[in-house]
């Protein structure tokens, strides 16, 4: 089959590679100019790590794999710390591999073979599925046609509005917003990585490797933006951190003013009663963002993806039939997901003071125990 998908994030290439495997010719566009390559560290667990090693990319994930999350801590205005977030909190499996989100983009991006090509700065304009194939036009004025159409386009996927509907039918916003902004290097690559917290606000630098990544989250109703739009992300989340001065914020803020590739976004999820349609499908975040909160997106693109290019391969003459079974298996994952991402945002961000010394106490708790 000719296939094309929309995006080349951690769905997009997976699919890529999944796709392109069973036998597919796959295109991939991408509409920024580049892998998008920013972001924290990820996790890969779960069913996604055998998955990961019949794509035959395990060991490379290994090998650049990190250990953070032991170290994170709570610290006071004055640095010094007051609680520490124990591994527990955050996996559930010594097997779960952290690795930099821009490591797993490049060993998806080196994996992806002759059967697939990968375009930047495209993006599809308009799509026509009319029952036999699907006509694309693309940004670029080019025109193709297809006989699928795969939406990795994320959580504000521009495949899924053309196909479903717009984004409040199916975007739950959780409550909170994310920053994360690349630091410049640091004289203290520390080995923890310190978290300042008040009421709603969370704001750290989490060390890996040789970098430092500032880390800003706080509890906000949904905000009406352009979410495409940097100057307008950078006013919003200035304005949240605004009069704070105390330990390293301003510096922090400093990074959020000059970052060109500024990750902003609203901690949301996907919920959608089925992810295709004729002959268009949606993948990882676009199809069923759980949120960072979840820690889970990028091992669901890989089973997602995985189970797609399996059932295509078991119902080749059936897309119907295929696309049943895709979404059969990947909604249990997906379930879990979204369900654990629940309680995170408390843990991170307590609404008052009150909540938030008791989640000290209860941190040190565990610790002590
Ligand atoms: C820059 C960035 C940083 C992130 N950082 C984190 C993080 O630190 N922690 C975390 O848990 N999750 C992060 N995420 C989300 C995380 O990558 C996903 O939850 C998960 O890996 C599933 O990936 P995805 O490919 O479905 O979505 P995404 O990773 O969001 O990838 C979607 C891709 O589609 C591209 N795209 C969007 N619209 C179009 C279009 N119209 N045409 C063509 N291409 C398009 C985007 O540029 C992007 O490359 C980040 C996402 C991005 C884009």
């Amino acid at each position: 089959m000719r296939i094309l998908v929309s995006g080349a994030g951690m769905a997009g290439l997976a699919a890529g590679i999944n796709l392109g495997a069973t036998g597919n010719d796959v295109t991939i566009v991408e509409r920024a100019g580049h892998l998008r390559v920013n972001g924290s560290p990820v996790d890969v667990r779960g069913d996604a790590l055998g998955i990961a090693r019949s794509m035959g990319i395990l060991e490379q994930i290994h090998a650049r794999r990190v250990t953070m999350t032991e170290r994170a801590q709570f610290i006071d205005a004055s640095g010094d710390v007051v609680a520490e977030l124990p591994v527990s909190e955050i996996s559930d499996s010594d097997q779960d591999i952290e690795i930099p989100r821009e490591d797993l983009a490049h060993v998806l991006h080196e994996a992806l073979t002759g059967t697939t090509s990968l375009i930047f700065a495209e993006s599809i304009a308009e799509l026509h599925d009319d029952g036999a194939g699907v006509e694309v036009t693309f940004t670029s004025g080019k025109r193709d046609r297809f006989d699928l159409v795969v939406g990795a386009d994320g959580l504000h996927s521009l495949t899924r509005r053309l196909t479903f509907g717009p984004e409040c039918d199916f975007l739950k916003h959780l409550g909170f917003y994310v920053a994360l902004t690349e630091l410049p290097s640091q004289q203290d690559s520390g080995r923890t990585s310190p978290f300042l917290s008040w009421p709603g606000h969370l704001i750290g630098i989490a060390h890996y490797n040789d970098t430092a990544l500032g880390v800003l989250n706080f509890r906000s109703d949904w905000i009406e933006y352009d979410y495409r739009d940097l100057d307008a992300q950078k006013r919003i989340l200035l304005d949240a951190f605004a009069g704070h001065e105390e330990w390293r914020v301003p510096e922090i803020l400093d990074a959020v003013r000059s970052d060109p590739e500024l990750y902003f976004d609203s901690v949301s999820q996907i919920h959608m009663p089925t992810w295709h349609k004729g002959r268009v499908v949606l993948v990882g975040d676009a199809a069923h963002c759980a949120s960072n909160l979840s820690g889970r997106g990028a091992s669901l693109a890989i089973t997602g993806t995985w189970l797609l290019a399996q059932a295509l391969l078991k119902h080749p003459e059936n897309l119907k039939a295929a696309f049943d079974e895709y979404e059969h298996s990947q909604r249990p994952y997906v379930t879990r997901a979204q369900d654990s991402a629940g309680p995170g945002g408390d843990l991170l961000m307590p609404a008052t003071q009150q909540a938030l010394d008791e989640r000290n106490e209860r941190l040190r708790a565990m610790t002590r125990g």
